[in-house]
């Protein structure tokens, strides 16, 4: 992934790592959809794997003219479930997002302190869910994403704060939306 992709990916209000995630996992399933139908090794993969996961299923779905691809998917992935269910269900579309949330963290970790400093200055929201933080090696990458998320805590309690009425006239800032980006930090996919 060019550094430029994932530097623009640093100014939204979103887990950089999770938001590459479903980026390569919804482009695997436009690619599975628009011809990989008929890959017999994609074939092969899904019938072993088991299909997709709730999440994925519903990325799917979201995906356009799902209907004659999912019944030949489905069709072949049915017959071969009714002949013997996967040892292990596992998403494919999944371990596509997780090689490419690894990747990201890779690039982040070695990324210029400078040049990150400068992403995520001024109007930038990006940061690391809770998850991805953790999986990032020990550095001054992983010190400013930790920093990112104690700014982000000062934010919610600066949201509380001109909740009282007695501050309800003041501008809101940045910390309007920290809700949002603080349950996006759980992890959660809102
Ligand atoms: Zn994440
Ligand atoms: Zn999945």
């Amino acid at each position: 992934m060019p550094d430029d992709v994932l530097l623009e990916v640093l100014r939204r209000p979103v887990c950089a790592a999770c938001e590459r995630a479903a980026h390569a996992g919804r482009q695997y399933l436009r690619g599975v959809l628009g011809d990989g139908v008929n890959d017999v090794k994609v074939r092969a993969l899904w019938r072993r794997d088991g299909g997709l996961c709730a999440a994925h299923w519903r990325v799917w779905r979201a995906l356009e003219s799902p209907p004659l691809p999912t019944a030949i998917l489905l069709h072949d992935l049915l017959g071969a479930h009714l002949e013997a269910a996967p040892a292990r269900p596992a998403c494919p579309a999944c371990a596509v997002g997780t090689g490419e949330a690894k990747r990201t963290l890779r690039t982040l970790a070695r990324l210029r302190p400078a040049t990150l400093d400068a992403a995520l200055a001024g109007e930038a929201r990006g940061f690391l869910c809770l998850e991805h933080l953790a999986e990032m090696p020990q550095g001054a990458a992983r010190e400013r994403f930790t920093a990112r998320l104690r700014a982000l805590r000062d934010e919610l309690a600066e949201a509380i704060r001109k909740a009282d009425y007695r501050f309800a006239n003041e501008p809101t800032g940045p910390e309007a939306d920290a809700w949002l980006r603080a349950i996006r930090a759980y992890g959660g996919d809102v």
